[in-house]
């Protein structure tokens, strides 16, 4: 937001998940994370060495970096001991938070079952209901809608 902390990316994300967790919703104060994730070495920062905060996920045990910006706070991306090669950005930040492709075929939502009262899950996209990867690498199954749905329940 101030401009202290400067990253560009040098490809496209490999996916973008958006993701509903308590976590997502604590740091950023909101309903759902915007997470393009990108390769670590196609991310390049600038200026301002970012700050960092370090979570212990409650489902994997594993550590979960935040890296903000020590004057304004905003929150850049996460670093995840569970996926050392990557980094997921937080999409908001970019310049232009609408630069990249969020078609099916790299976009879905994680964590749906934490997903907030009011908040509209699009048809056509894969849906899990937790991590679309179990901690043994195996792949969950995903929902799919035909029809976009309304969150309706609390929590
Ligand atoms: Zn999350």
């Amino acid at each position: 937001m101030c401009g202290d902390v400067r990253y560009k990316t040098l490809a496209e994300p490999l996916r973008v998940t958006v993701c509903h967790c308590r976590f997502c919703q604590r740091f950023t104060g909101s309903a759902y994370l915007v997470e393009p994730i990108f390769r670590k070495q196609d991310v390049v920062f600038d200026g301002a060495t970012a700050k960092t905060y370090e979570h212990r996920s409650d489902s994997s045990g594993k550590r979960v970096t935040l890296n903000f910006c020590a004057t304004c706070g905003t929150t850049l991306c996460l670093d995840l001991e569970r996926f050392p090669d990557i980094l997921g950005l937080c999409g908001g930040t970019f310049d232009d938070p609408n630069w990249f492709d969020r078609g099916p075929s790299k976009y879905r939502h994680i964590f749906v079952r934490s997903a907030q009262r009011g908040v509209v899950l699009p048809a056509g996209v894969e849906l899990y209901q937790e991590h679309a990867l179990r901690l043994d690498g195996s792949q969950n199954q995903p929902t799919v809608l035909a029809h976009a749905l309304a969150v309706a329940k609390a929590g």
